[in-house]
C-alpha cells in the first residue's frame, strides 16, 4: 500500500514518481479531491518496470452519483455564462497546460510506456492545443434564421445538452479526453470523466489544472473498471449525452444503455486502417510515412495504426526491406529516456493479446514474420512490457491478424497488380475509421479516396487526428464526430426552433 496522499505540487514538476504517489487514491469532483466513497483502491503500475508507481481511486456507482449530481449544478450557471466567456476560460485552460507540458509527458510516459519524445510530449502539447482551439469557438455557437412566413420571425438557437459523461481509454488518454472535454464545456455542457484504468494519473492532473481556472464541478474525473464505474456513468439519469472511446464490444454496450435513456452517443470504436503504396510513389517519402502511419513509436496502439499496408508488387519487396531497415534503426528501451524511439506495451493483458497474435502468424503456413528493433539490454527493464515490432508477409485477407484489430506493433504487408483488387482488399473489412493512398497519380488517389470506406482518407500524408477537422468512422469503427467546429455543434448540443408570429 502506498501512503495516503500528499498535497499535489502548485508548479510544474518534473518528479513523476513523487505526483503520481501525490495523485493516488482519489476522485476529483466539485472542484477538489475526493476519496471513493467504498475505499477501494487498485494499482497503478510502470510498464517498462513493472514497478507500482500508484494507486487509484475504485469507483462505483455511488461516486458516479456524486459526480453527476455536481456537474449538474455546476452545469446551469457554466450555460448562462456568454459564450465566450466560456471559451475564454478553455483557452486559459490550455495556456496553463502548455506551462506544464513536461510535467504531463513525464507522467504519461510513466504509467504508458510511452517514449517520453517521440509520444508523451507530442500528446501533451497537442492537449494544449486542443483547449486552446475549441476556447476560441465560443462565438461559433450559432443558429440559423429561416424564411418561414411574412411577419413570422423563425429562428434556430443552439444550446447545451446538460451533463456529459465520457468514457475514454488508455492509448492516447489525455489527448482523447480533450477532445471531449474542451467541445463540452465551450457549448455549456459540463462534464464527468470515466478514465481508463490502466492510465488514470495524467488525465487526474489534467482535470485537477483545469479546475484552478474552471467553475467547480464542470470538469469531473474518476477512475475506475468499466462495468463498475463507466456502466453506472452511461446509464445515470441526468447524463443527457454520453461520449465514449474504446473497443467496438465496449461500444455496443455503451450505445444500447444510451438507446434505453433515449440519449445521443458518440463512439469512436475500432480501426484496421489500409495504407496503399502505388509503385509511383515517392519511395523515401512513403516508407518513412508507413513508419509514421503505422505508429511504431506508439507501439502500434492506434485505432488509425496502418496495420494492413498493400503495396503494388514491382516494389514490395525493396519496400519491406526499406520499411524493415527503419524500424530495425529505432531504439526501444526506457519511456523517459530522450533517445528511446518505442516504448511499451500497456499492460500485461495486452501484452499477451499482441504476443497470441504473432504466434498464430508465425504458425501459419506460407506467412513470414520479420522482427525488428532490438530488444533493450537494461537489466532494469527486465520486466518491461516490450514486443519488437513485427511486418508480416504471406498472410491471406481472411487471416484474423489481417480482420481482427491488434493493436500492437505488428503490420501486414500485401501485394497488389492494380486499383480494382486493392480497393476491393482494403474494403473487405468490418471497420472503416481511416485509410491512405500513397501515389504521384492524384487521378488515381482521388478516385481511391472517394471509394475507400473510411471516414478519414489521406492522399500522400497520414497525420494523427488533428483539433480542426471533423475525425470519426464508418461501419464497425463509430457513430458521429469528434474534433472540428461541425463536431462541436452537432454532437454536444441541439438546435431548438423559436418561431415568433409579431402580427
Ligand atoms: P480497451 O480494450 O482499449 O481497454 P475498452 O473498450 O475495454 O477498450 O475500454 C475503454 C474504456 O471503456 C475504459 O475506460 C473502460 O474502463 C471502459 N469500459 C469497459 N467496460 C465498460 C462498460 N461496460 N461500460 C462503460 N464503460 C466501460
Amino acid at each position: 500500500m502506498l501512503d495516503r496522499p500528499h498535497p499535489t505540487p502548485k508548479d510544474p514538476t518534473l518528479d513523476e514518481r513523487a505526483l503520481a504517489k501525490a495523485l493516488s487514491g482519489m476522485h476529483f469532483i466539485g472542484g477538489g479531491f475526493v476519496p471513493p466513497r467504498s475505499g477501494k483502491r487498485f494499482a497503478v503500475h510502470n510498464p517498462a518496470t513493472g514497478e507500482q508507481v500508484a494507486e487509484a481511486a475504485e469507483g462505483d456507482a455511488a461516486d458516479v452519483d456524486a459526480a453527476v449530481a455536481n456537474a449538474a449544478t455546476a452545469q446551469k450557471a457554466w450555460a448562462a455564462m456568454p459564450a465566450r466567456k466560456r471559451g475564454a476560460a478553455v483557452a486559459s485552460c490550455g495556456a496553463l497546460l502548455r506551462e506544464h507540458v513536461e510535467e504531463l509527458a513525464r507522467l504519461i510516459a510513466l504509467e504508458t510506456g510511452k517514449a517520453l519524445r517521440t509520444e508523451s510530449r507530442v500528446e501533451a502539447n497537442t492537449v494544449a492545443d486542443i483547449l486552446e482551439f475549441f476556447g476560441g469557438l465560443g462565438s461559433e455557437l450559432k443558429g440559423e434564421s429561416v424564411p418561414f412566413a411574412p411577419n413570422v420571425l423563425s429562428v434556430t438557437v443552439r444550446e447545451p445538452l446538460g451533463v456529459v459523461g465520457a468514457i475514454i481509454p488508455w492509448n492516447v488518454p489525455m489527448l482523447l479526453m480533450a477532445l471531449k472535454v474542451a467541445p463540452a464545456l465551450v457549448a455549456g455542457n459540463t462534464v464527468v470523466v470515466k478514465s481508463a484504468e490502466e492510465a488514470p494519473l495524467a488525465v487526474l492532473r489534467v482535470c485537477e489544472l483545469m479546475n484552478r481556472v474552471l467553475p467547480p464541478g464542470c470538469f469531473n474525473i474518476l477512475s475506475g473498471y468499466g462495468p463498475e464505474c463507466g456502466a453506472p456513468l452511461v446509464s445515470h439519469q441526468k447524463v443527457r449525452k454520453v461520449t465514449f472511446t474504446g473497443s467496438v464490444e465496449v461500444g455496443r454496450i455503451v450505445a444500447k444503455a444510451a438507446a434505453e435513456k433515449i440519449v445521443p452517443v458518440t463512439l469512436e470504436l475500432g480501426g484496421k486502417s489500409p495504407m496503399i503504396v502505388f509503385a509511383d510513389c515517392d519511395f523515401e517519402k512513403t516508407v518513412a510515412g508507413a513508419i509514421t502511419s503505422m505508429r511504431f513509436t506508439r507501439q502500434g496502439q492506434s485505432c488509425t495504426a496502418a496495420s494492413r499496408i498493400y503495396v503494388e508488387r514491382p516494389i514490395v519487396e525493396n519496400f519491406v526491406d526499406a520499411m524493415a531497415a527503419k524500424v530495425d534503426a529505432m531504439v526501444m528501451g526506457d519511456p523517459l529516456d530522450e533517445k528511446t524511439d518505442i516504448g511499451t506495451i500497456i499492460s500485461h493483458g495486452q501484452y499477451d493479446k499482441v504476443r497470441g497474435f504473432i504466434e498464430e502468424g508465425r504458425a501459419t503456413k506460407g506467412a513470414t514474420a520479420r522482427a525488428c528493433s532490438r530488444m533493450p539490454d537494461d537489466p532494469a527493464l527486465k520486466k518491461g512490457l516490450f514486443i519488437q515490432p513485427v511486418i508480416f508477409t504471406g498472410l491471406q485477407n481472411a487471416s484474423r491478424l489481417v480482420q481482427e484489430e491488434i493493436f500492437g506493433p505488428v503490420t501486414c504487408v500485401f501485394p497488389f497488380d492494380d486499383p480494382q483488387s486493392v480497393l476491393a482488399a482494403a474494403n473487405d473489412s468490418e471497420y472503416g475509421l481511416a485509410a491512405s493512398v500513397w501515389t504521384n497519380n492524384l487521378r488515381v488517389g482521388l478516385e481511391l479516396a472517394h471509394r475507400l470506406e473510411a471516414g478519414l482518407v489521406q492522399v500522400n500524408q497520414n497525420l494523427v487526428v488533428q483539433a480542426n477537422l471533423s475525425y470519426g468512422g464508418v461501419k464497425s469503427s463509430g457513430l458521429g464526430k469528434e474534433a472540428s467546429l461541425e463536431a462541436m455543434l452537432e454532437h454536444f448540443m441541439h438546435k431548438k426552433t423559436i418561431m415568433v408570429n409579431y402580427q
